[in-house]
């Protein structure tokens, strides 16, 4: 199974410049060879084969106007092809429904928040004797190595952010390792109310530390939107306002690391709804809002039952799960988003919406979950307002015991490639 290892990278001014070359480079490329495969289409020609587009960078190299692209290491030109092939992979199997609709490549801008390049195993990389990482035309980089490999990587991919910060990303073979197993299984409901419902009866915020980030980020979108266009100040604002997110986006991905690993780790069989089936019951603007996040989390999901010998179901089926009575099996009917507790006609069951539905999403899985988490006792019926304050909020895992899943911790970037 391959997984990714991010560490943060400090290039040397020198061997920042020659990144930015690198990046321009590869995005010159990129351009260069999603140019030749619209001009094709757009006169009704055929697909331009990967092969031709590597024959034209080889070609283009040798001319006065791209001569340049000699400066950067030619595994890193082919390797934005490569990506472009990908990009155009994604959008034909999303015409195909083999995976979610996505816009077609897009021209790459030198304003983009994110550059990437990648060096493959011929690239000629390694990690030195002095715990460097040497990238061929740029030089030996210094790395905070914040935990070790548990192999030697094949590519290194390194990245600069919105925040300006730089990034080495790692993909290592490394082998699953079962946890012991538990009777327990669950059903998760990812919401708008809370970020995730248990079928056990658990709804789950945010943490504290990412809506703090959270409510930086905002402060610092505030402050940009009053600065004048063009001044001084408003750069300062953007700067601002670009960490925050990346702050942001950290915390965000630290939280569904922990909850993760915490579910995974507590059970030995984990069902989710399909989110491209989930997002046909929601309105646009929820869908933006929320989708990233939870893919994001659900990916987290499914590769850590593979590596910890755990199974993963995802709901393929529409399931109406907070239509059906998760106690009688009645299907009750649609029901306006503000009903957060209703009565089935059937069976006469007082039930939860969100763990109601979690508990649908187990059961569709063939999962064993007891319903009667969905039931709300008579009288204990809490106040929406109330309610957030009132359910457990996910604990950081602290136990060492998992050095496996401990060591998924921190807040480094791990998630299978694709
Ligand atoms: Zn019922």
């Amino acid at each position: 199974m391959q997984l990714r290892y991010s560490f943060r990278v400090y290039p040397s001014a020198g061997q920042r410049t020659a990144l930015a070359r690198a990046f321009g480079c590869a995005r010159v490329v990129f351009n260069d060879a999603l140019r030749v495969r619209e001009t094709a289409r757009s006169a009704g020609l055929p697909f331009v084969a990967s092969g031709e587009l590597s024959k034209r960078l080889t070609a283009s190299k040798k001319t006065p106007e791209r001569a340049w692209l000699g400066e950067v290491s030619s595994v890193v030109l082919q390797q934005s092809l490569r990506d472009l092939d990908t990009a155009y992979r994604n959008f034909f199997d999303g015409l195909k429904g083999k995976r979610p609709r996505m816009g077609a490549p897009r021209f790459k801008s030198r304003k983009d928040t994110r550059q990437a390049i990648r060096f493959t195993a011929n690239a000629g990389w390694k990690i030195t004797a002095g715990r460097k990482l040497r990238l061929p035309k740029v030089g030996d980089v210094s790395v905070k190595w914040s935990r070790s490999l548990p192999h030697v990587p094949s590519t290194v991919t390194v990245i600069k952010d919105s925040a300006g910060r730089y990034f080495a990303s790692f993909v290592v073979e490394t082998e699953p390792e079962a946890l012991p197993a538990t009777d327990a299984a669950v059903g998760i409901d990812l919401g708008l109310t809370h970020f995730a419902i248990l079928s056990d009866g658990t709804k789950i915020d945010s943490p504290r530390f990412l809506r703090r980030a959270e409510k930086k980020l905002k402060k610092a979108q505030q402050d940009l939107s009053r600065k004048a266009k063009g001044s001084n100040n408003r750069a300062k604002a953007r700067i601002r306002v670009a960490r925050a997110h990346a702050r942001t986006a950290d915390a965000r991905r630290e939280f569904h690391h922990q909850l993760s690993t915490r579910l995974i780790r507590e059970n030995q069989a984990v069902a989710v709804e399909d989110l491209a089936v989930k997002g046909l019951a929601r309105t646009r603007l929820a869908k933006s809002v929320h989708d990233a996040g939870w893919s994001a989390f659900t990916a987290m999901l499914a590769y850590k039952a593979a590596l910890y010998g755990r199974a993963f179901h995802r709901i393929k089926r529409f399931e109406p799960t907070s239509q059906v009575c998760s106690a009688c099996g009645v299907k009750d009917g649609p029901k306006p988003l503000h009903v957060r507790v209703w009565t089935c006609r059937a069976c006469g069951t007082v039930l939860d919406r969100d763990i109601n539905a979690a508990i649908n999403v187990a059961k569709a899985a063939g999962l064993a979950v007891t319903a009667c988490g969905a039931r709300v006792r008579p009288g204990l019926i809490p106040a929406q307002r109330e309610e957030t304050g009132t359910h457990p909020k996910p604990q950081p895992v602290t136990t060492g015991r998992q050095t496996g899943i401990s060591a998924l911790q921190g807040g480094e970037d791990v998630k299978v490639c694709r």
